[in-house]
């Protein structure tokens, strides 16, 4: 068992340590970090520490000696606890996922990418052509992801600006035949607005870097990045991402995935018409308003297969249904013109990026080879700084803990049930109470926003943040309930709120709750794009066709659509086995993991590290059966009291008999 690999280098497992407190926890950590050891396991969990550089543990030799090994028989590493959930599914024919968590820069991007180079390397021994082109689209999709995706912020030069759920599916041989890729929240502000130092997403600067003349030509476009009002301020951030090299390689991906010519060129039409989109200028003159600069509308008419006049009436009027239900046309002022173009392009980007994914996914599951067994998905979670979109990433972050806990005490439910051990029921905090206080119809904060989004007066963020005092302020305050709490004086302006999260208090800034909450993109623009003569574009706004009564009636907020997907997430993981590269509530796993037993170990195994530090197994094998040979083993150290013998394991309460046994066997070998 190298969990036990020599205590200069901590615990290899955080089951070990001798008391579950932050600080032994923090110390193990450091410890360990410092050692070089940047995984640490958690039971069948492992907690990852961002190196922030190159370490050399991914090579062809730390691959196969992963490959098909037990958990605890080599050092932690995401390779463990890949192989195990591939191992769970091909043994038990049972669903799997790894769940990859942690806040922004915490390496999730780079451990999913791990993760599936690990399973494309162990697959497929036979070479089969079909799973191999299979296997390859999968590893292309991600640099059409971060292309898209991605974008360099202050703390990462190459950081996901969205969530992700993949699922690969796999045959009775356990080779890959599929998989299928959904994404969550793509930061879409970004698209407009960059804070100072940050950048746009990759895509823009690598078609304007990269891109042949022809090209550029063809999309109306300039190759300089500072032409551009949603590039500029980016185009002066150094950065290690090779934008001119990165368009090559998107392009031959995209080609690999199977994109057609014809999509191909409707991807960069759309960034090239949020580029020219982003420099529209508005003018006032006497009362109307107009579009500064006809070319640039025609041109945006021309790549989106749109006419002129469409574009130009959709950037200046809003169609409005009244209250009596008369349907008219209202004039924008300069300011609603350019909240109308940012809100457009905002969700041209998004619509665009999730739609090349959508696109990618359709035409893996296309490949063949129907015979479908198990999935492994790996759900990559961010984390946002702006507030809105920080609210959302959190509730899912709870949701996701909330399933974790869940699901671990299940899996070791079933492990037990399994094995025939006696399970002792542990008390556990639900984070049930935040899930609710967040989501629960009528009363939660989502369902509070909605009210005032939808209400027909004026109602300001700060009304809102009244409507959810008055709701929510007194939300129960038991021992272990986290709350909400009331806006205090001492907050700004009676504009912040904070909510007692599972991973500690969040104050978040109430302001632009309601707007971003409303989704405020005029359905003159979702009209435009479905009207537009091309169908790949046409296919990307089905919202389009509603009539503005209908849209008047039934808006579905931003919250609302994000609390859907994730419900649908959590949904689909709930019925899968557990593996997790967790950030959250790792005290908490770690006393889950302790009220039972720590460890197990298959009696072959563990008959194979430990007989020769007793003399009825070594050197020679007296006994019948490898669990008579454990039991010799266990008695012959007294530990007797601190073990369950299941039908193929041996269970072991707490890691200080371990170390008896670790100890015994050092001194011999
Ligand atoms: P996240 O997806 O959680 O936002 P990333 O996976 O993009 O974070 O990691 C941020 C940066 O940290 C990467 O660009 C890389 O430079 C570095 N990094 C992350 N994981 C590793 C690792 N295992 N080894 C070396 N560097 C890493």
């Amino acid at each position: 068992m190298a969990v036990l690999e020599g205590l200069e280098f901590g615990k290899s497992d955080f089951v070990l340590l001798d008391e579950v407190n932050i600080e032994q926890f923090m110390e193990n950590l450091k410890l360990r970090f410092e050692k070089a050891r940047i995984y640490t396991f958690i039971g069948e969990g492992v907690v990852s520490v961002n190196p922030y550089k190159q370490m050399d543990i991914y090579g062809k030799e730390d691959i196969n000696a992963y490959r098909g090994r037990e958990l605890y028989e080599n050092p932690p590493h995401l390779y463990a606890v890949a192989d195990a959930a591939y191992k769970a599914m091909k043994r038990r024919s049972k669903d799997t996922c790894i769940v990859v968590s942690g806040e922004s820069g915490a390496g999730k991007t780079e451990a999913s990418k791990y993760i599936m180079q690990y399973i494309a390397a162990i697959t497929n021994p036979s070479q089969r052509a079909e799973v191999e082109s299979v296997k390859n689209v999968l590893l292309k999709s991600n640099c059409v992801l971060e292309a898209f995706g991605n974008a360099k912020t202050n703390r990462n030069d190459n950081s996901s600006r969205f969530g992700k759920y993949m699922d690969i599916n796999f045959n009775f041989n356990g080779d890959p035949t599929g998989g299928h890729i959904n994404n969550y929240l793509l930061e879409k502000s970004r698209v407009v607005q960059q804070n100072g130092g940050e950048r746009n997403f990759h895509s823009f600067y690598q078609l304007l870097r990269g891109g042949s003349d022809d090209m550029l030509k063809s999309l109306h476009l300039h190759n300089d990045p500072a032409n551009y009002v949603y590039t500029r301020d980016g185009a002066v951030a150094t950065t290690s991402y090779n934008d001119r090299y990165s368009h090559n390689t998107v392009l031959s991906a995209l080609n690999v995935i199977g994109f057609s010519e014809e999509e191909i060129h409707s991807i960069y039409r759309i960034l090239g018409t949020i580029l020219i989109l982003g420099n529209l200028q508005f003018e006032t003159d006497r009362e109307s308003v107009l579009v500064v600069g006809m070319e640039d509308v025609s041109h945006i008419a021309e790549l989106t297969s749109t006419e002129p006049d469409n574009v130009t009436k959709s950037l200046l009027y809003r169609t409005v249904a009244t209250g009596g239900g008369e349907v008219i046309e209202k004039g924008h002022s300069e300011k609603e013109a350019c909240f109308g173009r940012d809100a457009f392009t905002k969700v041209l980007g998004w619509t665009h990026q999730y739609k090349t994914i959508y696109l990618s996914s359709n035409l893996t599951t296309t490949l063949g080879l129907h015979d479908r067994l198990c999935h492994i998905n790996t759900c990559v979670c961010v984390s946002l700084l702006f507030s809105f979109e920080q609210f959302c990433i959190n509730y899912c972050n709870e949701k996701l803990q909330q399933l974790f806990i869940q699901l671990i005490l299940c899996q070791e439910q079933d492990e037990y049930k399994r094995e025939g051990i006696i399970w002792q029921h542990m008390d556990y905090f639900n984070n049930q109470i935040i899930v609710d206080l967040v989501e629960q119809p009528h009363k939660g904060i989502i369902s509070v926003l909605d009210e005032a989004c939808l209400s027909v007066g004026k109602v300001t963020d700060t009304v809102c943040l009244e409507s959810m005092d008055a709701k929510l302020g007194q939300h129960p305050t038991t021992p272990l309930a986290r709350w909400l709490l009331p806006s205090d004086k001492t907050m700004e302006f009676h504009r912040d709120f904070r909510i007692r999260h599972y991973a500690g208090d969040v104050t978040y800034s109430v302001e632009g709750f309601l707007d971003k909450n409303k989704d405020p993109l005029f359905q003159d623009f979702k009209r435009l794009m479905f009207n537009s003569s091309n169908p790949v574009m046409k296919e990307m706004w089905p919202d389009g066709q509603l009539s503005i009564t209908e849209v008047t009636k039934r808006p579905l907020t931003a919250a609302t659509l994000f609390k859907n997907s994730i419900v649908a997430l959590v949904e689909k993981l709930s019925c899968k086995e557990p593996y997790y590269v967790a950030y959250l509530g790792l005290l908490e796993n770690v006393r889950v993991r302790r009220a039972g037993f720590a460890y197990r170990q298959a009696y072959t195994r563990f008959l194979q590290r430990y007989k020769m530090t007793c003399e009825y197994t070594w050197p020679n094998h007296l006994m019948g059966t490898d669990r008579e040979a454990v039991e010799a083993i266990v008695t012959q150290h007294g530990l007797q009291d601190d073990v369950a013998y299941g039908h193929t394991k041996l269970f072991v309460r707490t890691p200080k008999s371990l170390f008896t046994l670790e100890q015994e066997r050092a001194a011999l070998i």
